[in-house]
């Protein structure tokens, strides 16, 4: 690819809407930091989409950790010299009632899902405050408008990350830095798989569109929200959910 390509990263990128983030972000000619807890899965996507053409760099870390978050930037500027787009993409579930909801399964979710989208993104705006460029996109969900019954951690952290989105529009818009944030319904993926056949039934029967979503649907809006098309988009959240919720 040219020296001019784009450097994008995108965390929990092993699998899921996050490798197929990665691999439409690949085949749009930017070179790709994928970052995830789990480090060989990482590695076989970075192997993947080196055959677009394009660069990878494999960074493990959990997002959660600030020396992981400082170290993933760190990585990045050493390899491409640079960041121009954050995908805040890596989250995670620990369902539970909240009268049997632990105080780990908490903790652990808010860490990863909403602290890890503000380490990830504090390290990111240092470099992009300084070329006054760059786009940052975060995974947020449709838990976090419903406040979805056994996910009061989850749709906690997913309505924490959209206010935590406009706050970081407020204060680096001036340093042409957007910031959004893309809302998912029902996407088929390895965490969706696990819900109960009636779990998955009751979803579907909520969406107009009659279909779950795919990584790729959610792909698509992140590709725009970095576009040229969006530059005058900062601080909302776009909605992909097949109308489930409107
Ligand atoms: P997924 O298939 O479970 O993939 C998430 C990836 O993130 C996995 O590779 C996971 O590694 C990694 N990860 C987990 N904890 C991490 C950490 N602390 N640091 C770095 N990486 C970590 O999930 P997905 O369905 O693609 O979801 C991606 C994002 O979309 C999440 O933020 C999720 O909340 C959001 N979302 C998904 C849906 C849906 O229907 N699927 C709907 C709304 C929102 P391990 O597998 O090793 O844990």
């Amino acid at each position: 690819m040219s020296d001019q390509a784009r450097v994008a990263i995108v965390t929990g990128a092993a699998q899921g809407i996050g490798k197929a983030i990665a691999v439409k972000l690949a085949q749009e000619g930017n070179n790709i930091v994928v970052s995830d807890i789990n480090e060989k899965k990482a590695a076989e996507t970075a192997e993947e989409l080196k055959q677009t053409g394009v660069q990878a760099l494999v960074v493990k870390g959990d997002v959660s950790k600030a020396e992981d978050a400082a170290m993933l930037i760190k990585k990045t500027v050493e390899t491409f010299g640079t960041v121009d787009y954050l995908i805040n993409n890596a989250g995670i579930t620990r369902d539970n009632l909240i009268i049997r909801m632990s105080e780990q399964e908490w903790d652990m979710v808010l860490n990863i899902n909403l602290k890890g989208v503000f380490l990830c993104s504090q390290q990111a705006v240092r470099v992009m405050m300084k070329k006054r460029f760059g786009r940052i996109v975060n995974i947020a969900s449709v838990s976090g408008i419903l406040g979805t019954a056994g996910q009061a951690n989850y749709a906690s952290s997913k309505a924490g990350v959209m206010a935590l989105t406009k706050t970081f529009a407020r204060e680096f818009g001036a340093r042409n830095i957007n910031v959004n944030a893309i809302a998912p319904g029902y996407i088929i993926t390895e965490m969706t798989d696990q819900l109960p056949e009636n779990v998955k039934e009751e979803y579907l029967a909520q969406i107009p569109l009659k279909r779950g979503g795919t990584p790729e649907d959610i792909a698509n809006v992140v590709s725009f929200l970095i576009s040229p098309a969006s530059s005058y988009i900062t601080g909302t959240t776009i909605h992909v959910n097949g109308g489930m919720v409107m």
